[in-house]
């Protein structure tokens, strides 16, 4: 499936869906009114720092080179900055500044760098593009999968790259709507095999680690998966947009003003 296809037009993804379920109107401001962020959260920039250098770290392993250390910290490097200097109304979290990031985006990855375990899985894929349709629902889900790798034996393991400000809970691991949606993707699109799926944690504490979280997903999950994506659809087709003004994203809302005057206009 032809994914810049699929992108033109209505469609779904692990991230549209969550930020459905976290506060609808969140997603109302940004996703069906296209209202310019407030500012760019540097968590959100930095990770896509990250992101970016990680890809280019297996991008260069598909073709036989290891990169060192230092190779990936400039990397990382020239991201940030890039970041830095072309994000508008970048906004720094208490605490941080640019040089601040930078060097604990250094050490982060040197976490990484020395505990990634090296299993001989063979590369398949960085940032592949999926796209598929579930019965019943007329809208394609679509995404990109951040690492493809197939072990000896024929199994598919499929990586999401994570930054988080904790180690994950078992409940984070199980609950992760994103690689369920992934290992159906795969299936819709011909896999038939072992899927193994990992998500691979890089974790900003004081002390910087790197935690890879294996799981697996059954049948009944992808069911509720699937349960869970027609509610939100079914949801955005009626205008329902419901604030959760309870939500974790209200600290560092990318759109307070605008939720703030939403509450401030007459109920009818
Ligand atoms: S401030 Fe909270 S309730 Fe308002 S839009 Fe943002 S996340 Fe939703």
């Amino acid at each position: 499936m032809n994914i810049d296809e699929l992108l033109k037009k209505p469609h779904l993804s692990a991230s549209s869906v969550s930020d459905y379920i976290d506060c609808g109107l969140q997603y109302k401001f940004g996703r069906v009114d296209n209202l310019p962020r407030e500012f760019s959260p540097d968590t959100m920039e930095y990770g896509s720092a990250i992101h970016r250098t990680l890809a280019d770290f297996y991008q260069e392993k598909m073709v036989g080179n290891t990169l060192s250390l230092p190779d990936i910290q400039a990397l990382f490097e020239k991201y940030w900055k890039q970041a830095a200097q072309v994000i508008p109304y970048l906004r720094y979290s208490t605490g941080k500044n640019f040089a601040i990031l930078l060097s604990e985006g250094k050490e982060l990855l040197k976490a990484y760098y020395e505990n990634v375990p090296d299993e001989g899985f063979t590369t398949i894929a960085i940032e592949e593009p999926v796209g598929f349709y579930i019965n019943g629902l007329d809208v394609p889900i679509v995404g990109y999968i951040d690492l493809i790798e197939q072990d000896d034996a024929g199994t598919i393991i499929i990586t999401d790259w994570k930054t988080s400000g904790k180690a994950y809970s078992l409940k984070d691991i199980s609950a992760n709507m994103q690689v369920t949606i992934y290992q159906m993707a795969m299936k819709a699109m011909g896999h038939t095999g072992e899927i193994l799926l990992k998500l691979d944690v890089l974790i900003k504490t004081k002390q910087p680690k790197f935690e890879p979280y294996y799981t697996s997903r059954t049948e009944e999950d992808e069911r509720r998966v699937i349960k869970k994506i027609k509610a939100v659809w079914k949801g955005i087709q009626n205008n329902i947009f419901i604030p959760n003004d309870t939500s974790w994203k209200c600290y560092g809302c990318v759109y307070k003003t605008y939720c703030n005057s939403y509450f401030l206009e007459e109920a009818i």
